[in-house]
């Protein structure tokens, strides 16, 4: 049987070292703020950005939150920004993805100053951590890493199988993996792998990030793996009140059986996430000192 990594503890630890910063730069004249953008409705964003107002009111921060309709447009949205940018008192900008269809994401993201960039996805940012410069890393690869390294799991000379090649996910973790302080090998699965199985199969960690509910097997999995599982999915569950439950891209149950660790969905990377987050704003409000 895994060992279960507990996301959920090790966040909770993480958030309450980013409450002593807050503290700290409180008596210091300066309360670490994030702004919030939420554009639209739709569900998951609405409890993402919930979820991180909580954390920020929590660790004694200010959110700023900006809930504008569906209808906003670009320009509207990119003057909040450019607002918010000049505002002193605001250290982080986080814009809520994905963003409806009619405003162009890269635009936005490329908008935000990078002094502000907590949620590390601008070019910049990007760029100072392949370069393994200082900057804002992406709060869910700097999750994930967070965790390996807070288990004790083995990451110089492993194998490290990723399952997805997204900006936010695959491709920066794979970034955070390679730095010599993690060490590891690493191979980036995606659609156009015709059978990531063969992969998966020799990974010694196996982080998958494809957002499709169940999509790892346990044949799929070496056994004593950790593996470590980013998707959240809405699975349409009719005895839910809220007619649906999270799974994750790992068949928790079968690979719970033959794994070495694994994270379970919700309670794993989710939470880390958030506390990355608080880590960043903290971060970019004592860089401001
Ligand atoms: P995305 O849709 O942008 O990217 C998914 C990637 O998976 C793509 O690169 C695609 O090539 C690959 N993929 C999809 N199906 C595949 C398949 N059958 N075989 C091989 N590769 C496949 O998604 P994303 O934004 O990276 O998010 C991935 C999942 O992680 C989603 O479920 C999302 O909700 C979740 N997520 C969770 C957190 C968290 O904090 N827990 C944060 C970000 C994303």
């Amino acid at each position: 049987m895994a060992i279960i990594i507990d996301g959920k503890a090790i966040a909770a630890r993480v958030r309450e070292d980013a409450g002593l910063c807050t503290q700290k730069l409180k008596s210091r004249g300066i309360t670490p703020c994030l702004a919030v953008i939420l554009v639209g409705d739709n569900p998951a964003s609405v409890s993402y950005v919930t979820g991180k107002e909580k954390a920020l009111a929590e660790a004694g921060m200010d959110g700023r939150d900006l809930r504008l309709p569906a209808a906003t447009s670009e320009a509207e949205l990119l003057a909040h920004i450019a607002k918010m940018n000049d505002d002193d008192t605001v250290h982080g900008i986080l814009v809520q993805l994905p963003l409806p269809p009619h405003i162009n994401e890269d635009r936005i993201i490329q908008a935000i100053s990078p002094k502000k960039d907590v949620d590390g996805f601008h070019p910049v940012s990007v760029g100072n951590m392949v370069l393994g410069r200082p900057g804002f890393l992406p709060c869910t690869p700097n999750g994930i890493v967070y965790l390996l390294k807070e288990m004790k799991i083995k990451t110089a000379g492993a194998h490290a199988v990723i399952l997805g090649r997204s900006n936010i996910v695959g491709k920066p973790l794979a970034n955070l993996l390679i730095r010599r302080d993690v060490n590891a090998t690493v191979t980036i699965c995606h659609t156009g792998t015709p059978d990531f199985s063969v992969y998966t199969k020799q990974a010694d960690i196996l982080i998958a990030a494809a957002g499709k509910p169940g999509l790892v097997s346990a044949g799929m999995v070496k056994p004593g793996a950790a593996v470590i599982d980013v998707g959240v999915n809405r699975v349409p569950d009719a005895s839910k009140k809220s007619g649906f439950i999270l799974r994750g891209d790992v068949d928790y149950d079968a690979v719970e059986k033959t794994a070495g660790w694994i994270t379970p969905v919700p309670g794993g990377v989710g939470p880390m996430t958030i506390a990355m987050l608080m880590r960043n704003v903290v971060e970019a409000a004592g860089n401001t000192v």
